[in-house]
């Protein structure tokens, strides 16, 4: 029998009617004799009826009641019966199928499930069991309707985005899985090549190179839904393997590309939500960002600015706070006012938030209320009447106001700052829920520059057109929430520009040779001005759906020690295979045995 409908399809237009359900035994329950079923499907639950008084002629009660009892909850079932009405009082308004339920008149077990692990019915939060069981056994896990719901949101996402980029003239191509390194700033994840021992693929951090090439290839729009790899240390909310919306155009500048990201989210917005997206997005430059609000992924759904008190502080008597101007360090101030959070905030509370600057790599945490007109705390004696001007004037103090000053060498005081900028947003309840705020970050630096070493790592990667005498790069992020959805830029398309900043990173002509002399090549072809953008999918839709972590967006994602838990992969693999791979003599070649250390 083939099903005639699916379980959330029923509704009291369809009483009457001879149907064929087939679905999962979600759960069952016995009222003397009369049992009930709620079956469920991708689509929904509808309500089965097993009523022995209420039988069409000739049905044989008692074999369909034994073959009842064998549909344990989670077994495959079909169901043939006759749609009516729920008795008065009895309908489900969770369901779509709520005013109706399906008498059985004859039933069979397709499948039969052993007791799961854990319940899936809708429940409250805190009845699931902890996630690696939810990931062992993913495929139930999946049957939930909050993962059902996130798996189609995602599908509806990517085939929004892929229809307004067909629309919009980009060419969907492959890009390879096996290849060469393609740094993005994390390990790659290698596979050892059987028929070149001792040789290696990489698999892609990200498809960068590979679409660049088809610029210089004449494609002219290129879009990839794209797997991409790193091997990362999973402090974050990351995945060894994650997804990525990835896109290059030719003959554009840093705005084409933005322009068109904001129509492809308002079009798959108005798909989602049947809303307007407001665009364009707001823009802020590196610089405002870091010293406005402490982040280079500021949450800009909320207020609380940096405050910059450095001038303030350029003549002072106050030891710790002269050495840092002198050093060339920066002094920022929190202005938490009185009416939202001056009064809330307690001598403790100030406490626990000086212990957490600590956390957040500050050097100290200083504050000062505003009483009787004056800034006050134990360090305002070595203030002169100038540092307290300054500071009245720089924060806009007034009566009741808690400052919050922090200080340091640039960097580090502002991310803290931005930390505890976080924070208190979060302690305060600064931050709106349900409201999305796009944002580019834009005016980036080329490189990030360490303070001590002087070394110079990639803002974003390598690849990225340089100006301001290789001070800025063509590059910008797309925030949202103060999350990075993904960084575009516009690219290198001169081999010896390309081969300059690989030598500022640090690179000597050999190595740059090695690693990247062929793709080097293919800019000397008459590589067009070009560039692209790459959106986190898992990252978006996480946000979208307000879910804690990507995985709950992830089929079937890694666990956070990157292990897969319904395969338990990583795994060893045979000496066989190994052998054939020749990955032992491979590494017994490379020991030095002659000077090894033999314990006696
Ligand atoms: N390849 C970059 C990334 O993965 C995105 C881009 O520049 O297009 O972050």
């Amino acid at each position: 029998m083939r099903r005639t409908h699916t379980c959330g399809e029923l509704r009291s237009s369809d009483l009457g009617k001879e149907v064929c359900l087939q679905g999962w035994v979600r759960f069952s329950r016995d009222h003397g004799g009369v049992a009930f079923i709620d079956l469920a499907d991708r689509y929904g639950i509808t309500q089965i009826v097993f009523d022995p008084e209420d039988l069409p002629a000739g049905t044989d009660a008692q074999a369909l009641a034994d073959v009842m009892k064998s549909f344990t909850r989670e077994s495959a079932v079909s169901v043939n019966g006759i749609v009516r009405k729920r008795v008065e009082g009895t309908e489900d308004a969770r369901n779509n199928t709520g005013e109706v339920e399906v008498l059985i008149t004859s039933a069979e077990l397709l499948s039969k499930s052993e007791v799961p692990p854990f319940e899936l019915g809708d429940q409250k939060e805190g009845v699931l069991p902890s996630e690696d069981v939810r990931l062992e056994y993913r495929y139930l896990d999946l049957r939930r309707t909050e993962m059902i719901k996130a798996i189609e949101f995602r599908s509806k996402f990517i085939h929004l985005a892929r229809q307004y980029l067909e629309s919009q003239g980009f060419l969907e191509i492959e890009t390879p899985m096996l290849a060469k390194s393609t740094p993005e700033g994390a390990r790659d994840y290698v596979v050892p090549s059987r028929v070149h021992p001792g040789t290696f693929y990489a698999l892609p951090q990200s498809p960068q190179l590979y679409k660049q090439m088809l610029m210089v290839a004449g494609m002219d729009r290129y879009y990839q839904v794209a797997r991409c790899f790193r091997d990362e240390d999973s402090r974050k909310d990351r995945q060894p393997e994650f997804t990525q919306l990835d896109m290059e155009m030719s003959f554009v500048d840093e705005k084409d590309i933005q322009d068109n990201m904001e129509r492809m989210f308002a079009y798959i917005w108005k798909g989602l939500y049947g809303k307007d997206l407001q665009i364009p997005f707001p823009r802020i430059s590196y610089m405002e960002a870091m010293e406005r609000y402490g982040s280079d992924t500021p949450d800009l759904r909320y207020g609380l600015p940096l405050e910059k008190l450095t001038e303030a502080f350029r003549e002072t008597n106050y030891g710790i706070l002269k050495n840092i101007v002198a050093e060339g360090g920066i002094i920022v101030g929190l202005n938490l006012k009185k009416d939202i959070a001056g009064e809330k905030i307690g001598r403790n509370d100030v406490d626990r938030y000086i212990s957490l600057a600590k956390k957040f790599g500050l050097g100290g945490l200083t504050w000062m209320r505003v009483e009787n007109g004056e800034v006050n705390s134990n360090i305002v004696k070595y203030f002169t009447e100038e540092n307290k001007a300054g500071i009245k004037k720089v924060m806009n103090a007034e009566e009741g106001d808690l400052i919050f000053v922090m200080a340091g060498p640039w960097k580090r005081t502002l991310e803290g700052a931005g930390l505890m900028r976080r924070q208190l947003a979060a302690d305060l309840g600064l931050v709106p829920e349900g409201t999305f705020q796009f944002h580019w970050l834009v005016d980036c630096p080329m490189f990030d520059v360490d303070p001590v070493s002087g070394k110079k790592d990639a803002f974003h990667h390598p690849f990225v057109l340089p100006y301001d005498n290789y001070n800025k790069g063509a590059c910008f992020d797309i925030l949202l929430n103060g999350n990075e959805l993904g960084s575009g830029s516009l690219r290198i398309n001169r081999p010896e520009v390309q081969r300059e900043v690989l030598h500022m990173l640090g690179m000597s002509d050999e190595r740059i040779e090695e690693n990247f002399g062929w793709f080097i090549k293919a800019l000397s072809y008459g590589a067009p001005p070009h560039g692209g953008i790459a959106i986190g999918v898992d990252r978006v839709i996480a946000i979208l759906l307000g879910k804690e972590t990507i995985r709950d967006t992830i089929a079937f994602p890694k666990n956070k020690k990157a292990e897969s838990l319904i395969d338990g992969s990583p795994d060893r693999i045979d000496d066989d295979k190994m052998e054939e791979l020749q990955l032992m003599s491979l590494a017994m070649d490379d020991m030095d045995f002659d000077n090894m250390d033999v314990e006696e």
